[in-house]
């Protein structure tokens, strides 16, 4: 991701910027493509990942549908060039507005959280006479063996609708009028790495989907969400995510009728290993207890490490290619921190790292997930700037 000519670029630049290498954000985009189209599924990007302009700009343009969660991700999609009929709107909290948005806009379906929802989509429908396509989505209590903060698939999670649940639903659906059922949703975290998971999901959609057969509901589209995780911490050796292997056990493993439809929406897995945050040493304070780096970007360029203790590898762009001559030299573990007034404003405790200076240049790598979408303006701080490779 940084050559000698790119870490040349950084020097001349204001720090904090997200670096954006477009190259390897096509060739993830390309890489998911073939490997979902050799079995005919559909990929809607979750645009909540990521809605920086030039990254949805290539997303779009590989054909890829979109994955909304508030209305106006449902108007930029929109706006961006994405397809309607390749539009989903999910989320456990739909407004009014939102939801008069998106029925609008014509997208393709809501993905619904709860009973009452299903009421009010077709209260509000029936006001612009339309009929809105609805899919369930359902809490299948399948453990993502992922970190608690970003499961969402068990029971005691807020998402979805519960299976005791279901005969409502179905109770529900006979009453709408405004409503047309088109299929089932599933979203059992993120950052999911063990394949095994979605196997255990695919058995539970084969079950849901046979019982709203016998109930007398059809389902045309099974939406098995997203979820896929990267490699954070060897982002070089696999920067592209193993979309093969994960199309595959759905491929196997879910039972597909003639005329049905098979949904994904990944967010994560598209763009998370093509960017990068790039900051500069500010401070060194060496202490005897610790050491610390205050660089000049903390959580409110970055705060998954702070909000879910994720982990993300951090490296000094400026020290790299001396470390590579000199391996003896010896390393110093330094807590690599931000500059904001908060305890937590610190990206990872003890990192081994060449011996590091003021001005130095540090990366923090596969931020392009949830990274710059989450940055705000707290402590009144700048809005964090974009460069592209290209
Ligand atoms: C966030 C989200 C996704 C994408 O999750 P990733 O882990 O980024 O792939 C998909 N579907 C829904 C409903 C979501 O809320």
């Amino acid at each position: 991701m940084f050559d000698t000519n790119t870490i040349t670029r950084f020097k001349d630049l204001e720090t904090p910027f997200y670096y954006y290498d477009l190259g390897l954000l096509r060739g993830t985009l390309e890489a998911c493509k073939n490997a979902s189209d050799k079995y005919g599924f559909h990929v809607h990007y979750a645009m909540k990942a990521n809605f920086n302009p030039k990254v949805i700009a290539a997303i779009q343009s590989y054909g890829f549908g979109a994955d909304c969660v508030s209305g106006n991700e449902v108007s930029t999609a929109i706006a961006n060039g994405f397809d309607k009929s390749k539009v989903v709107f999910a989320g456990v909290g739909k407004s009014d507005k939102e939801i008069n948005t998106a029925l609008d806009a014509d997208i393709f379906c809501f993905n619904v959280e709860s009973i009452q929802e299903l009421f009010i989509i077709n209260e509000l429908a029936q006001a612009k006479n339309k009929k809105a396509n609805v899919a369930i989505r359902i809490n299948p209590n399948v453990d993502a063996h992922t970190h608690h903060f970003i499961t969402t698939g068990l029971d005691e999670n807020k998402f979805g609708i519960n299976s005791w649940q279901l005969h409502d639903v179905i109770d529900a659906l006979r009453k709408c009028a405004n409503l047309k059922f088109v299929g089932i949703h599933f979203h059992i975290g993120s950052q999911i790495t063990d394949l095994e998971v979605y196997k255990n999901l695919c058995n539970r959609i084969n079950e849901m989907q046979d019982w709203f057969e016998d109930h007398g509901f059809p389902v045309k589209v099974l939406n098995t969400g997203g979820g896929l995780g990267v490699d954070y911490h060897n982002p070089d050796t696999n920067p592209i995510a193993d979309f093969e292997g994960y199309f595959k056990v759905f491929k196997d493993f879910l039972k597909v009728k003639p005329g049905q439809e098979v949904h994904f929406e990944l967010g994560r897995a598209l763009v998370a290993q093509s960017s990068a945050l790039v900051s500069r040493v500010l401070y060194v304070k060496m202490g005897q207890k610790k050491n610390f780096l205050v660089l000049d970007a903390g959580m409110t360029e970055l705060i998954r490490p702070m909000l879910y203790q994720a982990y993300q590898k951090i490296e000094n762009l400026s020290r790299q290619s001396a470390v590579r001559s000199q391996r003896s030299e010896a390393k110093l573990k330094y807590d690599v921190v931000g500059p904001i007034c908060e305890s937590t404003d610190c990206f990872q405790k003890d990192v081994e790292l060449p011996e590091s200076f003021r001005g130095d240049i540090f990366a923090i790598r596969t931020a392009g997930a949830y990274g710059e979408v989450m940055s705000s303006g707290y402590n009144l701080r700048d809005k964090v700037q974009s460069v592209y490779s290209e």
